[in-house]
């Protein structure tokens, strides 16, 4: 299979848009972030040309900005006006920090391609720079607004492949394990963050792309909701906004009584949040006076209220192993799901019962709250 690294990303996040983008080829209108994300790339492409005689001023790069903006992308104009002065901030900055700095650029939007058993993956890296110790560092812009924790970093998908594809074009870099620093930079944020991968991430990056192209391979591309699902160009496809258009289609009156339904379920659900969190408050209150006083039952007009210790325990399974093992009770539970090994204790004699009992620690103490309304 030939599938891009975007590809084995969108299949990952949901098989239901890889099958309409990369399967079914559905055009799309291009999307304001995609809008915004590509000119900026553009933008900063030109601002590393190596073929340029004379540095790029700041003039220069922000009036290239400037010309190519599309405000038509946009269908209300406050959001147009601040999507502007973002991109305009973004380029200021970069040029700010970046306007004395010496690169020594390799390549820039550079396509690769690495075979990996007989499927290839390709991709596209923003740009390839030569550092001063005569390493090599990847880098890709970010235009989005969140940036992500040093750890996601270390394990990022997105760089582990493109580490994969500069090493293939210099196959030297993995023989020698020579470091290939690799960055994301936040544009927004102006904060380029970056990490390295050893043999065994390596490895298991490429295993995980071999793993997603066996997922697609047997894949039925059902609709994985995600986070994304706001700003899917493929909502009108997807079965799982299919009732979203047909309400804005063709509603009949059924459809406008589910409104009302939907409605008042949110409604339920604001209000009972709002009720849980009292209810959570209060029993904070009621836990303090108790102890503040050393009892356990309050008494009021309506009833009384009583809190029951109660303990949570955590089982050695090793020695559980080795107790019901023996008895073939073992394959019963295997993973300890909270009623099979309920089921299965129950059914044990007096003496395993009690072995069983002395393999549990002690995981929290808390006290349970219940109320009994006057008879
Ligand atoms: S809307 Fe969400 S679930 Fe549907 S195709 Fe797009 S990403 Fe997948």
């Amino acid at each position: 299979m030939r599938i891009s690294y975007s590809g084995l990303e969108t299949f990952s996040t949901c098989p239901a848009k890889y099958k309409f983008q990369y399967i079914d080829r559905i055009k799309t209108p291009k999307s304001k972030d995609a809008f915004f994300g590509i000119l900026i790339h553009e933008c900063l492409k030109l601002f590393h040309d190596p073929s340029r005689t004379t540095p790029m001023l700041e003039d220069e790069l922000l009036k290239y900005f400037t010309q190519q903006w599309d405000k038509d992308v946009y269908q209300d104009s406050q959001e147009e006006a601040f999507a502007f002065h973002q991109g305009i901030d973004i380029l200021k900055r970069y040029y700010l920090q970046n306007q004395n700095q010496r690169f020594n650029v390799v390549n820039l939007e550079t396509l690769f391609q690495v075979p990996i058993l007989d499927h290839q993956i390709t991709g596209r890296i923003d740009r390839i720079d030569k550092l001063e110790d005569g390493t090599f560092e990847v880098i890709d812009y970010k235009t989005s607004k969140k940036m992500p924790a040093q750890e996601i970093i270390d394990n990022n998908f997105q760089l582990s492949v493109y580490y994969l594809g500069l090493a293939n074009r210099w196959p030297l870099l993995e023989k020698e394990n020579r470091p290939v620093k690799l960055s994301l930079y936040y544009l927004r944020h102006g904060e380029k963050l970056f990490a390295f991968r050893d043999t065994q991430e390596i490895k298991k990056t490429k295993e995980k792309i071999v793993d997603i192209i066996n997922q697609i391979d047997k894949s039925k591309f059902e609709p994985k909701s995600n986070s994304l699902c706001d700003w899917c160009q493929y909502q009108s496809y997807c079965p799982l906004y299919k009732h979203k258009f047909i309400k804005e289609e063709s509603p009949t009156p059924n459809d406008q009584r589910m409104q009302d339904i939907i409605k008042e379920y949110f409604a339920i659900k604001d209000r009972q949040s709002t009720e849980n969190k009292r209810l959570t408050e209060l029993k904070r209150v009621i836990n303090l006076y108790c102890d503040l006083k050393g009892i356990d039952r309050v008494f009021g007009d309506e009833g009384y209220i009583t809190r029951l210790p109660q303990q949570r325990y955590s089982y050695n399974l090793i020695k559980v192993k080795e107790i019901l093992e023996p008895i073939n009770k073992w394959n019963e539970i295997l993973t300890i799901d909270k009623t099979k090994f309920k089921k299965v204790i129950d059914s044990l004699s007096y003496d395993l019962k009690k072995q069983i009992d002395q393999t549990k620690t002690l995981k929290s103490e808390f006290k349970v709250i219940s109320m009994s309304r006057k008879k």
